[in-house]
């Protein structure tokens, strides 16, 4: 572990709740699919995995993760000062490993525009990431698919590291809790990855479906989804 960062959280800690001594805090850097931060509360000790993407962090970003981390676990208010820098630092990052995917991809598969006629699929991911995982969540490349299969409402395709919604759902019929529902579905799918094994499949586990459960519009959105 990097010297420091375990007391920019304790630091970060003491600032949130005066008076508190903090409790014993484990910190890794862990090989996340996507630039991911959790953290949990067990028998009384914070265990704090950071992507390792942001081993090499400059210190002012890493205080904005650990605040933003604690804020989340104490249920104090964010600050936004440090949520902006944290996401331009995720963001900045987020170019640079595009770029290379970009390259990669470039002749073998094109990635359709997030912008449809109706919905702006980037726009809507970076609204429920704030609305649901506090900015945290690096932005995949976000597409509608080519073609308008109805049966996959939306996929995330490692290869290209995109987030892919069917076209049909591109309709002003289409309400926007229902193309939120789906992007959400996915988000959830990059923050609680599965080894695949063979094929590819949409496992959901219970903090998988517990955190479903948070989408305010869920019913609504599988029933239009179902009666489509
Ligand atoms: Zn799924």
């Amino acid at each position: 572990m990097r010297p420091g960062v375990l007391e920019i959280f304790q630091d970060s800690f003491r600032d949130l709740r005066p008076g508190v001594s903090p409790p014993p805090i484990s910190i890794e850097f862990f090989p996340f699919a996507n630039v991911n931060n959790t953290i949990r509360l067990r028998q009384g000790e914070l265990y704090v995995r950071l992507s390792d993407l942001l081993e090499g962090a400059p210190i002012t970003v890493l205080e904005a993760i650990a605040h933003i981390l604690l804020a989340k676990m104490y249920r104090r208010p964010i600050d936004s000062a440090r949520a902006a820098r944290y996401r331009r630092y995720v963001h900045s990052h987020d170019i640079r490993s595009k770029a290379h995917l970009v390259r990669q991809v470039r002749g073998r598969k094109r990635i359709a525009s997030p912008k449809g006629k109706v919905y702006d699929l980037e726009a809507i991911f970076e609204d429920l990431n704030l609305r649901f995982f506090a900015g945290m969540q690096a932005r995949p490349r976000m597409s509608w698919s080519r073609g308008r299969a109805r049966n996959l409402l939306g996929h995330y395709d490692p290869a290209h590291n995109a987030i892919v919604v069917s076209r049909v759902f591109d309709h002003p019929r289409v309400p926007r809790y229902a193309v939120e529902y789906i992007v959400y579905h996915e988000m959830l799918h990059l923050k609680y990855p599965v080894k695949l094994r063979g094929s590819r499949r949409c496992v959901h586990g219970p903090e998988f479906q517990a955190e479903e459960k948070l989408f305010p519009h869920l019913e609504q959105a599988k029933l239009f989804l179902k009666t489509l």
